[in-house]
């Protein structure tokens, strides 16, 4: 073999450039930065039975390089193309590459690392790397670090094919200080400790995807517990162990009833070697499902004594969905990100149904119908909406794909699914598509194949209208009565879509009419643009219509003004409050499209908060009330109605009975309060002068009183923070508040350095805490100020969605929008998106979501004068 080590870099590019044009110009892709679609499709099909072995070497000192070496074994079966790795990081980390023995040469350019044909066997190839480790997803930390390569971090990491199709085994040895713990997808074979350094061998994984590879080291606790037959290993870092000993019990009983569960349920044993979990301070998501390793961020699963069921619902159904990830996404993966949401609908949709049982208190049709519609809605009727399904050409641009559409629209076509096939028939397919692409790849389309062979019901096209189309259907009864205007003589029900008319929605409904006092029910399945439902003829005197009565029905249902006044004046006489949570989404969404006014929204929410029995509908309220307060009342009619909707809040918290719902009405209090009696409460609260029976305050609610005291100015907002500082034991919360305490400040000019110092990557690299602060920045009581910065936020979304987390440059763009209705925020939008006409669609989505109720606050807020009336 000719060693190729005198060639320069360039020519050899050259050469290997020469080869690609010659195979066909579509090549070019192959080696573009990022992973693009072709690249995958190619190696996918050339490349099997992967292996990688790492050793991966960690130094105590956060600011010391990782070394890394690897050996990469893969069969090739099409020796036409070189071999194309990915690593992103810079150019001089990668140190040797070997192949089949003999010391290469390669191309090191693009992200990729480019090994001739000439070096390659057709059949069984071995490829030694040695590298330093790029850090962007290894989240490092004084005392640990923790992995993170979903959707295409991998690479940024170590040399892989970082894509979903191509799973491979893991054997990973990792050498760490001495006192430290570490977790990984295998299970631990082998400690050694030599020298001050622990070694660890973990065996070889089931195949997966490299963005599921994952491993935590660092200054742990340990905790090992055999739980229903099941051993389990969890670490975590709480310092509090009050509150660990509070949540420990529960957090083990919660992954051992969805494993047995999820068991039951597909028919096949848990697909994985071991089962363990981190539990990790601030970490971006609720939880990652890396198989035998799940993370977790530590305040979704350590709780405070005070945690609403919402709370303790929340940490369940997050617990569920990860455990269901072991199955759906990771024993089967998808074949490629656009697909992405599936592992996320059945996550969700099996966390359903794991969770219902253990809260048989809780009416599960209300939870989900709040817990999914109004986020979903929230897209849908966007300018930024777009289908389940999305387009991806590259992985790198992946992360744009998630979003509300995923978590909460797709459970919501998912369960309209198993409705229209059957609750057997559905779990008989999921069986089938599991078994046949155990760790392997599938689509969405392999599933909706195998349903339709098991199911009578053809769902083909039902899934091109729920899953391929964008948007939502706007839904409206025509109604026709005789002469008297009292009987109805027609009764129909029509939809259509906002920028389309011709794409229709199927979905069954339950339509309720009201006619002399009495309710009368008729199932619809509405299949085209109109149907007429007989069975309504006749009925005389109708004064009530609701459209999507069992909470099952997608989109804008529009109203009538008697149905209209009859949810404003009597929604408590509606005993169902699945029913009432139907009527406060149609209030709301009709409030958002200008058919109801402010004033009656909002006397109608204060009117039914002490009226309504149920606390998840109150929770509702709650934050609506907060979203009309801060964004649709203009500030001095605001600070007018302050006094009232205070007292309505408090005289609630001092009545309730049941602690947990009076922990969010005082998180809501605290989030309004701009009274100066108000205030003054806040302060003693925080001072611990005042108590509330039945709440312990927690750290966390003493930090947030801080936060909103400093927000309002209080003349000891300093002080407030330094003594808040020191109350704080724990590292990790005392550097968040460090972190954040500029974006609080009352002067100007330390808000604009802190806001200036974002710009530099290294400044985000805590993403948690940069959300938090630049929701502070742009509080609706320093909406004025911060206006300045929505231009320079949008100018540098892209490189914010290039080197952060997924969820990041949605959640910055929530929070920059989160305290702005003007004119001039909404400009600024209108004028950078003018100004980037071919801005990426993802992205530009995501700014027209974020933005949406600043676009209709500032519409509502600054209605078009009518034109004045003819005499
Ligand atoms: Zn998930």
């Amino acid at each position: 073999m000719i060693n190729m080590k005198f060639i320069s870099r360039f020519l050899l590019f050259a050469v290997l450039a020469i080869t690609f044009l010659a195979c066909g110009n579509s090549e070019s892709s192959l080696t573009e930065t990022g992973v693009s679609f072709e690249l995958a499709k190619y190696r996918a099909a050339s490349i099997q039975n992967l292996r990688y072995d790492l050793h991966i070497i960690i130094p105590e000192d956060q600011n010391d390089a990782i070394y890394g070496e690897e050996i990469i074994r893969a069969e090739i079966n099409d020796l036409s193309k070189p071999l194309i790795l990915d690593f992103k990081v810079e150019n001089d980390f990668l140190t040797k590459v070997v192949a089949n023995g003999e010391e290469v040469s390669y191309v090191f350019e693009d992200e990729h690392i480019i090994i001739g044909k000439s070096s390659l066997l057709e059949g069984e190839n071995t490829i030694e790397l040695s590298f330093r480790l790029g850090e962007t997803s290894l989240n490092r930390n004084p005392e640990f670090l923790y992995t993170l390569f979903v959707p295409d971090r991998a690479r940024t990491a170590f040399p892989c094919f970082d894509q979903p199709n191509l799973k491979g085994k893991y054997a990973l040895e990792l050498t760490i200080p001495e006192t430290w713990q570490a977790l990984a997808n295998g299970a631990k074979i082998e400690e050694t400790v030599d020298g001050g350094k622990k070694i660890l061998k973990f065996a070889e994984t089931k195949p997966l995807s490299t963005y599921l590879f994952d491993f935590v080291a660092g200054d742990f606790e340990v905790v090992e517990r055999e739980v229903g037959g099941r051993m389990m290993t969890m670490l975590h870092r709480e310092s509090d162990s009050v509150k660990v000993a509070r949540n420990l019990d529960e957090i083990f009983n919660l992954h051992l009833t969805a494993l047995d569960w999820l068991e039951d349920y597909t028919g096949i044993e848990y697909p994985f070697q071991k089962f363990g979990f981190a539990i990790i301070p601030s970490f971006q998501y609720g939880g990652m499902e890396h198989p035998g390793a799940i993370t977790y961020k530590a305040s979704s699963l350590f709780l405070d004594e005070s945690a609403t069921q919402n709370k303790l619902m929340g940490r369940a159904s997050l617990i569920a969905h990860e455990t269901a990830h072991m199955w759906f996404g990771d024993l089967v993966t998808m074949n490629w990100f656009d697909d992405v949401w599936m592992k996320e609908v059945f996550a969700n949709f099996m966390a359903a149904k794991i969770v219902n049982p253990s809260f048989p208190d809780i009416n599960h049709d209300l939870r989900f119908l709040l817990a999914h519609y109004p986020g979903a809605y929230a897209v849908d009727r966007s300018k930024g909406m777009h289908p389940i399904q999305q387009p991806l050409d590259n992985l790198k641009d992946a992360g744009t794909l998630y979003g509300s559409i995923i978590y909460q629209k797709a459970p919501i076509v998912m369960r309209k699914l198993e409705r229209r096939i059957g609750k057997e028939v559905m779990q008989k397919g999921l069986q089938d598509y599991l078994s046949e692409f155990a760790y392997e790849n599938a689509t969405w389309d392999d599933l909706i194949s195998i349903l339709d062979s098991v199911s009578e019901e053809k769902v083909t096209k039902w899934s091109n209208q729920w899953v391929k189309t964008a948007g939502m259907p706007d839904l409206f009864p025509f109604i026709r009565t005789d002469d008297d205007d009292s009987t109805i003589t027609q009764f129909s029900l029509y939809q259509r879509n906002f920028n389309d008319g011709e794409k229709v929605w199927s979905q069954k409904l339950t339509v309720g009419i009201e006619a002399q006092d009495t309710m009368y029910h008729f199932d619809v399945d509405m299949t085209g643009n109109g149907v007429r439902i007989d069975e309504a003829e006749g009925l005389i005197d109708a004064t009530f219509v609701v459209c999507n009565e069992e909470g099952y029905g997608y989109g804008y249902f529009r109203m009538g003004p008697l149905t209209e006044k009859r949810w404003l004046e009597r929604m408590q006489e509606f005993e169902n409050p699945v029913l009432r949570g139907v009527g406060w989404l149609n209030l709301w969404e009709s409030f958002l499209h200008q058919r109801l006014s402010t004033d009656d929204l909002l006397t109608a929410i204060l009117n039914n908060l002490p009226a309504e029995p149920d606390p998840l509908i109150q929770q509702y309220l709650l934050g609506r009330l907060s979203t009309v307060y801060w964004k649709f009342l203009p500030s001095d009619v605001r600070l007018d109605s302050a006094t009232s909707i205070e007292a309505v809040l408090w005289n609630r918290i001092a009545e309730l009975e049941d602690n947990k719902l009076k922990s969010a009405y005082l998180s809501t209090y605290r989030s309004i309060v701009l009274t100066d009696e108000g205030v003054e409460n806040l302060y003693k609260l925080w001072n611990k002068e005042l108590s509330i029976e039945g709440i312990t305050l927690s750290e966390s609610d003493y930090t947030q009183l801080a936060y909103q005291l400093a927000l309002r100015g209080h003349k000891d907002s300093e002080q407030i923070l330094n003594e808040q500082i020191e109350r704080i034991d724990n590292p990790d919360r005392k550097a968040r508040l460090e972190f954040i305490r500029p974006s609080l400040s009352t002067d100007q000019s330390t808000r604009d350095a802190f806001f200036e110092s974002l710009k530099d990557e290294a400044n985000r690299e805590h993403e948690s805490w940069v959300q938090q602060a630049i929701g502070f920045l742009h509080h609706p009581l320093r909406a004025a100020q911060s206006e300045k910065y929505i231009t320079p936020t949008l100018e540098i979304l892209e490189e914010i969605q290039q080197t952060g987390d997924i969820f990041f440059p949605k959640r910055v763009l929530d929070n920059t929008f989160s305290g702005h209705q003007s004119k001039d925020a909404v400009d600024a939008v209108r004028q950078f998106l003018f100004r980037n006409n071919h801005y990426p669609t993802n992205l530009k989505n995501k700014i027209l979501q974020s933005s949406d109720l600043t676009f209709r606050a500032a519409e509502i807020l600054n209605p078009k004068e009518e034109p004045e009336d003819a005499q």
